[in-house]
């Protein structure tokens, strides 16, 4: 496998040139037989970066020193460029080349900014414009300096390339979102490169120590605000000489990419206002105090990840240094560092493999595409059905039992489980909540046709990945779908998540709900402190009421017709307007594994079964844990019925009038009007139905 990598190796900067080293190692240890070049591709518009003589610039003693260095600069540049980089023989011409190629079998452009389209004069060869089709393309960090404005022209400008992209990879978080919402290759967040190599690895390309004395390397690009003077007084405080990258007769002297690691490598301390200085001080656990700015000028990527790695405390904020800065966590800032890198890393392997490394566990055969026999993934999804051998499980579960067997089953897999999904909380509302035992999960059973309220709980997910937790995660698909975004977003490492969604007909107005829940209480005379909507109190029923009261009263309602939430829920009228055009009934599922009602199936020993769908390998291995103690059998997809899988719910034709009389005249008269557990509702029900028989709804509409 040869793969090409297009990034900008000419910069003659000390983040340009090893974040390209950085990449092509790391695509090089993740396969064996892999070969891996750096293009040397030239252009005019990004040549200024390469001349000794910059334009504009005038002839004066001062100009002359800069060429000087430049020359030293340029010269160790191209020795580590030659030793470290196997670049290809120049291109001028891309179209030239991108026409010929047939020398890589893949082409990866990225890191550094190579879509921030001023830098390059949007040059279509950064988006790898012209290449053979059946050439995997891939994006790694690609950055656009996180620019709202800027993303959406790129994706204005450059979508139909971007479109042929097996994976697109972006180096920060702005305006990722909107690249995962408009374009159809999968789209994910990655690490800057040079955080994928260890400290280790970095040790063994940079210099030996440079000078015997105890010094602080301050490292500055870019406009200064206190740093200068903060440095100057750091040092003295400590009695250290200070190298500072613009002035030091020493640095100059010792310029090299392998220099710049020993200057940090060897420091006692760390002043730095630039990225990868502030990067290379998390790798080599530098003390290090760091210039942010302020406002549009701060450093956001700096700044983001400091805090991703939980580094606080220690920004440069007065001209003199006083004592007191926070110490680091170095065990933490570690492991949060190693788990989003072993998710970077997960990628470029996928790179490397010729996968699409949109998810870890999935695997694209980019030979013969989703129908080549060898791809486990091309199997999926299986649908299987089962109840829980246990019928006290199921009697407590919404039907037959899946989630508590395949929580059960990751938690006898994995020591140190979490498990997130939806509870009642004291208030009777329903939120997301995380559970470490049985006892937490348990109360997760049972289905709430309301909205469940996440709170922090995307955050929670992120802190116990990142701190090597085996996590389940289950709600509604659009919450997973959330989820999901959230993590890409956010780096997070996903090979120890697992998701659970259920085929989801949608849910319900919370403020009905409330109101139902109040007209309850009122006929009770008592204050409502539990409610089941899958109580399963009559035999042969799955959804029925049941709400219990302080007073020691209970209300049940066996049948979906005679409950007035569910008349008017199952009508459609209270669903969330998302519902109603909701992407995943029928669309791509975006969790592991799905769970349902299975409806059209028989009953096992007096109980409802459930339906499981494996989505993913990760989500199969599951499923196939859960054989035995759900009595599992495979169903072929024709046997499905679903109509959540399907379409999604319809607004019915009174829609409108029920939500003008709600809003108008209240509960009561919304309920009575509407619900079709009155005699004038029934009628009503029936009508519509024979409407809807006849097919002239669209009819009656217009
Ligand atoms: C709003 C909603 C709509 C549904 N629509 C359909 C449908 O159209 N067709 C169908 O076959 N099945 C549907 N189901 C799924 C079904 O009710 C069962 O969840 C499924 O049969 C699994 O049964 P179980 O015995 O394993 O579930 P249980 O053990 O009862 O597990 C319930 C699971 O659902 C989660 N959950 C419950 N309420 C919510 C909520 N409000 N938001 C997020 N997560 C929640 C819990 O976290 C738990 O993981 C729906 C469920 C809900 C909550
Ligand atoms: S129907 Fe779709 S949009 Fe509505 S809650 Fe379910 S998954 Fe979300």
């Amino acid at each position: 496998m040869k793969i090409g990598i297009l990034t900008f190796q000419r910069a003659y900067n000390y983040g340009a040139s090893l974040q390209a080293y950085a990449l092509s190692k790391a695509l090089k240890g993740s396969s064996e037989d892999i070969e891996v070049s750096v293009l040397d591709y030239r252009t005019d518009k990004l040549n200024d970066a390469a001349k000794l003589i910059k334009s504009g610039e005038g002839l004066s003693a001062k100009t002359a020193a800069k060429i000087g260095f430049r020359l030293l600069k340029h010269r160790s540049f191209n020795t580590f460029d030659k030793r470290y980089l196997s670049l290809t023989a120049p291109i001028r011409d891309w179209k030239v080349f991108a026409g010929t190629n047939s020398q890589f079998d893949a082409l990866v452009v990225g890191s550094d900014q190579v879509w921030k389209d001023d830098i390059t004069g949007s040059d279509p060869a950064f988006y790898l414009e012209g290449i053979k089709s059946d050439i995997p393309r891939y994006s790694y960090a690609a950055s656009f300096a996180g620019s709202e404005e800027v993303g959406a022209q790129v994706l204005k400008n450059h979508r139909s390339e971007l479109e042929k992209f097996e994976t697109v990879s972006l180096r920060e978080n702005g305006y990722l979102s909107n690249f995962a919402e408009q374009l159809s290759s999968p789209v994910r967040r990655d690490l800057d490169p040079v955080l994928l190599l260890s400290q280790n690895q970095w040790a063994e390309v940079a210099s030996p120590r440079l000078i015997k004395d105890k010094y602080a390397f301050m490292y500055v690009v870019g406009p200064e605000i206190n740093i200068r003077k903060f440095a100057e007084s750091y040092c003295k405080k400590y009695g250290l000489k200070l190298i500072d990258n613009k002035k030091s007769i020493e640095f100059l002297k010792h310029c090299s990419p392998e220099d710049f690691l020993s200057w940090i490598q060897n420091a006692d301390c760390l002043i730095t206002n630039s990225f990868h200085g502030t990067a290379f001080s998390v790798i080599f656990q530098k003390t290090a105090f760091y210039e942010l700015g302020q406002g549009e000028k701060r450093n956001f990527r700096a700044a983001s990840l400091l805090d991703s790695v939980g580094i606080s405390g220690r920004e440069i904020v007065s001209d003199v240094y006083s004592d007191g800065e926070a110490v680091v966590d170095w065990a933490l800032a570690c492991s949060k560092l190693d788990a989003m890198r072993e998710n970077s890393l997960s990628y470029v392997k996928a790179i490397a493999e010729g996968r699409s490394g949109a998810d870890t566990s999935g695997i694209k055969c980019s030979d013969a595409g989703s129908n080549c026999s060898n791809n486990p993934a091309a199997q999926l999804p299986r649908y299987y059905v089962g109840a829980h051998g246990d019928i006290e499980i199921c009697k407590h579960s919404s039907s037959g039992g899946a989630f508590t067997a395949l929580t059960d089953a990751f938690f006898s897999r994995h020591n140190n489980s979490v498990i997130y999904g939806c509870a009642w909380n004291e208030n009777l509302e329903a939120v997301h909540i995380r559970a470490v035992d049985e006892s937490g999960r348990n109360a997760m059973r049972g289905s709430k046709y309301i909205p469940s309220k996440l709170g922090d709980s995307f955050k929670h997910v992120a802190d116990d990945l990142r701190h090597g937790r085996n996590v389940v995660f289950s709600g509604t698909p659009c919450n997973i779908a959330a989820l999901n975004k959230y993590i890409a977003m956010n780096g997070v490492p996903t090979d120890r998540l697992l998701t659970i969604s259920f085929l989801c007909h949608g849910v319900g107005s919370e403020r009905f709900f409330r109101d139902y829940i109040a007209h309850l209480e009122d006929r009770y005379g008592g204050h409502a402190i539990a409610v089941n909507f899958r109580a399963k109190s009559q035999v042969g029923k799955i959804q029925d009421m049941r709400v219990e009261f302080d007073n020691g009263k209970v209300y049940t309602a066996a049948s979906t017709n005679s409950d007035w939430f569910y008349s008017i829920y199952l009508a459609n009228l209270i669903l969330r307007p998302s519902c109603y055009k909701c992407k995943f009934a029928g669309g791509a599922r975006p969790s592991d594994i799905d769970i349902a009602d299975a409806w059209g199936q028989p009953w096992i020993d007096g109980k409802a079964p459930s339906l499981l769908i494996s989505n993913t390998e990760k989500g199969q291995t599951l499923i196939d844990d859960v054989t035995g103690v759900m009595s599992l059998r495979e169903l072929p997809y024709s046997r499905v019925k679903q109509p959540a899988m399907i379409h999604h719910a319809e607004k019915p034709l009174q829609y409108d009038e029920f939500w003008r009389v709600y809003n108008e005249e209240g509960y009561l008269s919304a309920q009575r009007l509407f619900g079709n557990n009155t005699i004038w509702g029934k009628a009503r029900a029936a009508a519509i139905r024979v409407v809807d028989v006849l097919g002239v709804r669209k009819l009656l509409k217009r």
